[in-house]
């Protein structure tokens, strides 16, 4: 088996850390990644308070990092621009790189810059992390607003451009705005279903139906507060979200988004890294069946990623 996973924050924290990708520490690394042969990861470029400052020039500089990683490590791992780069890597068994920016402070006002992101190979952008800006609120704002005039300049540009649009960390209003004005398929990386847990950056049972019906999918995030208002929830929470995405969204929407590095590790340690997805893939394919289960890890994001990339 192998899985697409939409969402993880390793390439920034290990560069930060000054760790090599190939064996990082945390949740996700090149080589437990190639364990998978031909796992399709979204890296997103996250900024802290500092780097947020500098925001253009620091995502330019991760970019430019990130072509240099995966170029020194392309007998197992390639960045992806294209659906055909994706296929063509899984044909010749290695994992694909997907660039992502969590945030678009980068961008700015500046459209130019958008485009100069995409030439650079950026293909996922979340419109918002936890801070409002020039294209939208964000959740976690109270009484956010939603997308700015310059906000539905940059969704247009990203569908024109073919730039995956992320609504995971926006404000509900900018989650309306974008499924009124959108005309590709968008999803949210790494958020879950608020029905079953009630963090604020989970999704209403009404917003999984838009997206759904948008043609994206919905990235099941493993954070215990995604997962559950209990303490100590485990994969049968994960399982317990996929059931309820299926059921409310249809089984077309279903998918991961892991938030690996980017949160801390379970407290019930249900998982330690990305090896997780080889026992969640069988308790998946339990549950579902095994043409239910390739679906959710990899055929609806690829099927998105065809129809927008
Ligand atoms: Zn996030």
């Amino acid at each position: 088996m192998y899985f697409v996973d939409g969402h993880c924050d390793t390439l920034t924290l290990a560069i930060g850390k000054g760790e090599d990708l190939l064996n990082h520490t945390g949740h996700l690394s090149i080589e437990k990644l190639a364990s998978f042969k031909t796992a399709v990861q979204v890296f997103a470029i996250w900024l802290d308070d500092e780097q947020i400052k500098t925001a253009y020039e620091a995502t330019i500089g991760f970019i430019d990092q990130a072509h240099k990683i995966f170029a020194n490590n392309s007998n197992c791992i390639r960045l992806a621009t294209s659906y055909s780069d994706i296929i063509q890597n899984i044909d010749a068994g290695v994992c694909t790189a997907i660039l992502g920016a969590e945030g678009a402070e980068p961008i700015g006002s500046d459209l130019a810059r958008l485009r100069e992101f995409y030439n650079k190979g950026l293909r996922v952008l979340t419109f918002t992390w936890n801070r409002d800006n020039e294209l939208s609120g964000c959740i976690a704002t109270p009484n956010a607003g939603g997308l700015t005039q310059f906000g539905h300049e940059a969704l247009a540009e990203c569908e024109r451009l073919g730039i995956l649009v992320d609504v995971s960390h926006i404000s509900v209003s900018g989650f309306n705005d974008v499924a009124q004005a959108a005309t590709k398929p968008f999803f949210a990386s790494h958020s879950n279903c608020k029905a079953l847990a009630s963090h604020k950056r989970n999704l209403e049972d009404a917003q999984i139906r838009i997206i759904a019906e948008a043609g994206g999918v919905v990235g099941v995030n493993f954070c215990d507060a995604f997962l559950s208002d209990s303490p100590g929830p485990d994969m049968n929470d994960v399982l317990r979200h996929i059931a309820h995405i299926i059921n409310i969204g249809g089984v077309e929407c279903a998918a991961f988004g892991g938030d690996l590095d980017g949160t801390a590790s379970p407290v019930s340690g249900w998982y330690k890294d990305v090896l997780i997805y080889k026992s969640l893939y069988e308790h998946v394919e339990q549950v579902h069946g095994a043409t239910t289960a390739d679906k959710i890890f990899f055929q609806n994001y690829l099927r998105m990623f065809k129809e927008v990339f």
